[in-house]
């Protein structure tokens, strides 16, 4: 017999939990297994996934497909060293990523989390403009309200005000920030909402290496969605002035909002593509780095003769294996209508916190639901809330979201919703206090 109550009590002493502190920590609940779209917990309750862990678990939990996959590979090899040895789920992965990205993106690194793409990416654009004989080339140009993960190069590029980061701001290289771009998704881009961007990128193309953002949905940032035009305009800013544009697909890839990639909406073609999260499904951890033939043809030009990354578990064939199955999964089926299916029914059935008193604002894009509410709530509250009515939905901020994993039905989305209705509606009890996660 498992005591739960003694894994908890162990769990308090000895593990860090994402943001989180011993001294006061915070609710955690023991998940036994999750299975489709349903978490479940030891202590019997089942909770609709909100979330997709996180944006990852694309097909949901303990999708056959994807066991099997794994199984399949782990009874070949589950992990080789990538230096001199490669391997063919690493080689199909490569070609299905090549194949799918937008067009040009035909390299591609292997990374093991969300934060080591970007970090490849910060490095594959230094490497870039030493070897164009450019080595004052060095800094980044990015949107406030951005978040590109924890490690100490994402950090830096992470929005230095609002942001998790400025505990470190002293030690972290110091980049350029232009303002959060302010046309929403269906506007166009005026002159006046791109003005800070251009004025940035042209008064420092000597020394700016890349301009660094998430296309379309600045996500932990706030949820915030905005115009292609804009991004349309940031591509061109980025090749009038010799910068390289890195597109940080990590939570938008793989149909999320509507389009297979992000970029795609506003018709264009970055430099270098991190990505991550929703690659293998959920499944194992495995990012990946994609650069175009010019960045990858001056790095292996340039001093070095190489590129300088080079992790232990690249390439991982367990990873790949998964990412190839929930690839293949996700393009043989009809994944357009399925998102735009989420989307109509989060538009229709979300559409009244908007008369909410304490919601700021009501956004939908593709399968990401986002209520805006008007201060930060208390988030252990309101998720109790959320828990009790059999629903996991992890608020941060002032921002309640989901994006549920493709293959939930339209009951389970319905009860997400209608959770969300029914805890807004009384919201007000659950505003006012800062929390992280
Ligand atoms: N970039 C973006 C846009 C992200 O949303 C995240 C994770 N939330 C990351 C990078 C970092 O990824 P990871 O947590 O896998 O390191």
């Amino acid at each position: 017999m498992i005591d739960h109550d003694a894994l908890l009590t162990a769990d308090r002493q000895f593990l860090w939990h994402p943001y989180s502190s011993f001294n006061n920590p915070p609710p955690v609940y023991l998940v036994e297994r999750a299975e489709g779209s349903s978490i479940h917990l030891a202590d019997g309750r089942v909770l609709i996934d909100g979330m997709s862990s996180w944006w990852c678990v694309l097909h949901g939990y303990n999708h056959p497909v994807l066991n099997q996959a794994i199984k399949d590979q782990v009874d070949k090899m589950s992990h080789v060293m990538f230096g001199g040895l490669t391997h063919e789920p690493a080689i199909e992965l490569a070609k299905t990523l090549v194949r799918i990205t937008p067009a040009g993106l035909n390299k591609v690194f292997l990374a093991d989390s969300g934060s080591v793409a970007v970090e490849v990416a910060l490095k594959m654009a230094l490497q870039y403009w030493r070897s164009q004989g450019q080595p004052n080339k060095t800094r980044m140009l990015t949107l406030r309200n951005g978040y590109h993960g924890d490690t100490f190069g994402a950090m830096s590029v992470c929005d230095p005000i609002n942001g998790m980061h400025h505990l470190f701001s002293e030690v972290m290289p110091s980049h350029l920030f232009a303002p959060s771009p302010e046309c929403g998704f269906t506007e166009p881009c005026t002159d006046e909402n791109i003005e800070a961007f251009k004025q940035l990128i042209e008064g420092h193309r000597d020394t700016l290496a890349a301009v660094i953002l998430e296309p379309i949905v600045q996500g932990a940032g706030g949820m915030k969605f905005y115009s292609p035009a804009y991004l349309h305009r940031i591509k061109a800013l980025c090749d009038a002035n010799d910068v390289l544009l890195i597109a940080d697909e990590i939570a938008t890839g793989f149909g999320r909002t509507g389009k297979l990639f992000a970029c795609e909406h506003a018709n264009i073609s970055p430099d270098i593509l991190c990505l991550g999260k929703s690659l293998t499904g959920g499944y194992m951890t495995l990012a990946a780095t994609l650069c175009n033939d010019k960045v990858a043809t001056g790095i292996c030009n340039g001093e070095a003769g190489v590129f300088m990354h080079g992790p232990t578990f690249m390439g991982n064939p367990l990873a790949c294996a998964a990412a190839n199955a929930s690839l293949k999964l996700l393009l043989e089926q009809d994944w357009q209508a399925r998102v735009s299916d989420i989307e109509q029914q989060l538009q229709a059935e979300l559409a009244p916190c908007r008369n909410y008193s304490c919601v700021a604002d009501v956004r939908v894009l593709g399968n990401i639901g986002v209520v805006e509410m008007t201060d930060t709530v208390v988030m252990a509250e309101i998720q109790k809330a959320f828990m009790a009515l059999g629903v996991w939905i992890r608020p941060f901020g002032n921002i309640v979201y989901i994006m549920p994993p493709l293959i939930i039905t339209e009951q389970e989305l319905g009860k997400l919703t209608s959770a969300m209705r029914h805890v807004l509606a009384q919201g007000e009890k659950y505003l006012g206090s800062a929390q992280f996660s």
